[in-house]
């Protein structure tokens, strides 16, 4: 059975073509495969289950209908949508992985993460990241007007791009060293993740013993899947309307 993979998809009220491109690929050639797995920044931004508008709602809508039909739906959160929550697993019917999951993949164990985690030598986000990652901060956040959780939220995406624009282009790749020792520690030969836009297949050794690393692709100006059938992984592009 067909597996497929796709994150970073960025969805946005604001970019209508690939909402578009994401709902077709649900009703279609998604429905060849018996699971689908989301690792991370589906949406643009997430500010809470009970904050999804319009546009959210059709999405989480597709989902349902998605997993209506019989197919599982695993979704893994990204650093936009780390507040996806069990509000949200429930309008969906998808199920909601931990940071660092192991699946079975046509036999192999995979590894799936978003890939924010393994950027290391990121020091400044890594900072920002345990920050809004800890529980007291997230209550409070979620405790605050919707429309006050849009504005800080754009405003955090608005720094965020500020920073990265200074930053060199290594520093905001995954380090070699976190990818080694998340794979070693889960006795794992194949990590799939997405995060830094840069879609392809590495090979690289991991104790003497060959590993891979698929890397997913955005959706800014075209959809990006991993099918994995049984011939193995590809990783395609689906055109925008
Ligand atoms: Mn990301």
């Amino acid at each position: 059975m067909t597996t497929l993979f796709v994150s970073d998809l960025h969805l946005d009220a604001s970019r209508p073509a690939a909402t578009d491109c994401f709902l077709r690929f649900l009703a279609g050639q998604a429905r060849d495969a018996g699971t689908l797995y989301i690792l991370g920044d589906l949406f643009e931004a997430w500010t809470g289950d009970d904050a999804a508008g319009p546009h959210e709602q059709a999405i989480l809508a597709a989902l349902r209908r998605y997993t209506g039909t019989g197919r599982s739906c695993g979704f893994l959160r990204g650093n936009r949508d780390f507040l996806v929550g069990q509000r949200f697993a429930a309008e969906t019917g998808a199920i909601l992985l931990p940071d660092e999951a192991l699946v079975d993949v046509g036999g192999t164990r995979a590894l799936l993460m978003h890939g924010d985690t393994l950027c290391t030598d990121d020091h400044a986000y890594q900072r920002y990241r345990r920050l809004v990652h800890r529980p007291g901060v997230q209550a409070l956040y979620l405790r605050l007007p919707a429309p006050l959780r849009t504005d800080l939220a754009a405003w955090a995406r608005r720094r965020s791009r500020a920073a990265n624009a200074g930053k060199p282009a290594a520093i905001m790749d995954v380090s070699q060293s976190a990818v080694t020792d998340a794979l070693r520690r889960h006795g794992s030969e194949l990590l799939i993740h997405g995060h830094t836009h840069r879609p392809a297949v590495h090979a690289l050794e991991v104790d003497g013993r060959s590993a891979r690393r698929i890397v997913l692709g955005d959706w800014y100006t075209q959809g990006s899947v991993l099918q994995w059938a049984a011939a193995g992984p590809e990783l395609r592009t689906l055109a925008f309307g």
